[in-house]
């Protein structure tokens, strides 16, 4: 573990989280931004189609100029990938200290504040920051998955020589097995991609089911596994991590035991599409307060409870920016909540980090 206790641990290098750096920088403040992706603004590159403008909007009811100048998208519509550039020049020009590829997973209380889990180190912390976006990938809830199960596809050579199991059953997983097929057909690999789903139909669009009918017409080697769900992880004689994925379960009546037919990957072959939620979950994780909308009963509907400094039920820690979009239970003074309106824009992340910074320095 890393033996500093940072003044602010932020999780997230998106917008919110890149401003809250600044601005805990600024203040003379420790700080460590942790960022799952290796880039900066690795949620934006994720989900913005690639030339998709970037608008500089400012919410009804707030006003120019933008809370951080060197983060405002510019006025003349750009490309993201220029905006990317330009969020690169603002860390390299101000050294944030920003550390890549730790993915936040946990956080412990200690008696003068928190220790920040993520997959391969931990943080003391006085003060957390949750920047962490609205894009939290659906887990498979199967052991040894977090640290070894892709979510994307990263370097397809990787995976040219090794059977391939994606699951997923959308276009994302689609686009993968297309792509993952070419790459072993044109490397004259035998490997095949093996492709499954939970259920037995597999929904994509026309477009995406053009590109794969087209690779599997010029010989992709692509087996599909309807129905075939992910059982358990387990470690193997050789101490590799497996994923068992189960098909066609049949009872036997005389001895009520279940007869799978069922494959076993090792879980660094497996790439899981399997989709994202909101991160209610994530806050229920952390025992942080969360309130149902009133009206709605099902848990897509609670919302996260936070003072007038976006701090949460606990002491120190906050939640900023798209992980509380598109709207917050505000606590007022007397006790009571008022559900307020969130617009999961760059310049609300960024004013949101400004607040949660103003909180943390006004303690
Ligand atoms: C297609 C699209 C177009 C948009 N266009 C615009 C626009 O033109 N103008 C505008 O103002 N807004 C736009 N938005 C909204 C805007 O992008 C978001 O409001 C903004 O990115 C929110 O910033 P954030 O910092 O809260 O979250 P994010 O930008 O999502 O950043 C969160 C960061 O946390 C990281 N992270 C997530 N989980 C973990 C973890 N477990 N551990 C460590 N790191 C983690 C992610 O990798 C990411 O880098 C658009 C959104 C989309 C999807």
């Amino acid at each position: 573990m890393n033996s500093t206790k940072y003044d602010i641990v932020i999780i997230g290098a998106g917008p919110g989280g890149l401003a809250a750096g600044i601005k805990a920088k600024e203040a003379g403040k420790s700080y460590v931004i942790i960022e799952k992706g290796k880039k900066v603004f690795q949620g934006i590159i994720d989900s913005y189609p690639k030339g998709k403008s970037v608008y500089p909007t400012i919410p009804k009811g707030h006003e120019a100029p933008f809370p951080i100048k060197s983060l405002e998208p510019p006025k003349e519509k750009v490309a993201v990938e220029e905006y990317v550039e330009q969020i690169e020049a603002v860390v390299q020009s101000e050294n944030l200290n920003i550390i890549y590829e730790e993915d936040f997973k946990d956080i412990e209380e200690e008696s003068e504040g928190y220790i920040v889990k993520t997959q391969k180190s931990q943080y003391g912390a006085k003060n957390i920051i949750l920047a962490f976006g609205s894009n939290i990938p659906n887990d498979l809830g199967l052991y040894g998955e977090a640290k070894t199960v892709a979510r994307k596809l990263e370097n397809v050579e990787d995976y040219v020589w090794l059977p391939t199991l994606v699951l997923g059953g959308g276009n994302a997983a689609a686009d993968i097995v297309a792509a993952l097929s070419k790459a072993k057909r044109e490397a004259a690999s035998y490997m095949p991609v093996y492709w499954a789903h939970r259920k037995e139909t597999f929904r994509i669009n026309k477009d995406t089911a053009r590109d794969l009918g087209e690779e599997l017409l010029l010989g992709g080697h692509v087996k599909i596994l309807q129905e075939a769900i992910p059982k358990i992880g387990e470690v193997d004689s050789d101490g590799i991590d497996r994923l068992y994925i189960h098909q066609s379960p049949g009872i036997n009546q005389k001895s009520d035991v279940f007869v799978y037919q069922g494959m076993s990957f090792p879980m660094k072959n497996v790439i899981a599409c399997i989709g994202t939620q909101g991160p209610t979950g994530v806050f229920k994780n952390l025992d942080l307060k969360v309130i149902d909308r009133e009206g709605f009963t099902s848990s897509d509907d609670q919302i996260i409870l936070l003072d007038k400094n976006l701090q949460t039920s606990k002491d120190g820690i906050y939640a900023i920016g798209g992980s509380i979009s598109p709207t917050i239970m505000e606590l007022q003074g007397d006790g009571s909540s008022t559900e307020n309106k969130h617009p999961n824009l760059i310049y609300t992340a960024i004013k949101d980090a400004l607040i949660a910074i103003d909180g943390i320095l006004s303690k």
